[in-house]
């Protein structure tokens, strides 16, 4: 199967997931995750009309870039993020989904200060709770979205969560409907209701996490086949 195909295939079943629900498929945004892909492959999703395309490691998103792998699609970063990479990041992408910490907040503001732009984020939240593993524990998004409110130059559209990896289905929907849970939550009570980004779901599970709410997915597998490890 093509990435075309492929990408046709994952929006047949969005849209499916959306009727169910009683939304409409455009208010989903697919995000291809193109993470080990090489610049031609990205360039096909493009062409194939993917949404956005995603990125997980700086140093392979900047060596694309250079090879103009995403032209003609907005770019976001997904991956976890060190703060001494931020640099290379604010700017270059038009969302950072995974805004995880308090620190990692400042220095997106202190670097997007530096270039005058305004740097859209989404928070991410770490709704397992697993160590090791980014983003705000559920009890502090709240004073996580207070902080990112202070600062000027980062805007919040909304959060992203990614459920543990041995979650089974029903443990997975539970997730999903916490972190929808969360997202409404801190939508009513500190963006008057104005956040429009709930990014969950990936290859296995983005069906699920449209019929739960979700408004945007990151799909790799499904769309560039399995991703060859070295
Ligand atoms: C790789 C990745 C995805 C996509 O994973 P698949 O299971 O291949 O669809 C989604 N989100 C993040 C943050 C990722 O790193």
């Amino acid at each position: 199967m093509s990435i075309a195909e492929n990408i046709a295939r994952v929006r047949a079943n969005i849209a499916a997931a959306a009727a169910e629900a009683g939304r409409k498929p455009s208010e989903i945004t697919l995000v291809g995750a193109s993470k080990m892909n090489d610049a031609c492959r990205c360039r096909e999703a493009v062409a194939a009309g993917i949404d956005a395309l995603g990125e997980n490691r700086v140093q392979e998103m900047t060596a694309k870039l250079e090879e103009h792998a995403y032209d003609g699609a907005p770019l976001h970063f997904i991956g976890h993020l060190q703060r001494n990479k931020v640099k290379q990041v604010v700017g270059k992408v038009s969302l950072i989904q995974s805004a995880g910490s308090l620190e990692l907040l400042e220095e997106i503001e202190k670097t997007a200060a530096r270039l005058e732009i305004v740097q859209d984020i989404l928070l991410e939240v770490n709704i397992g709770e697993e160590g090791g593993k980014s983003g705000f524990f559920p009890p502090e998004l709240l004073s996580g979205a207070e902080a990112a409110l202070k600062k000027s130059h980062v805007r919040v559209l909304g959060l992203m969560a990614i459920p543990p990896a041995e979650a089974e289905r029903e443990e997975n929907l539970q997730y999903f409907d916490k972190v929808r849970g969360l997202f409404l939550d801190m939508d009513e009570k500190l963006f008057h209701n104005s956040l429009r980004v709930l990014s969950m779901g990936m290859s296995g599970d983005y069906e699920d996490a449209v019929r739960a709410g979700a408004t945007m997915v990151r799909v790799g597998t499904a769309i560039f086949g399995s991703r060859h490890y070295m």
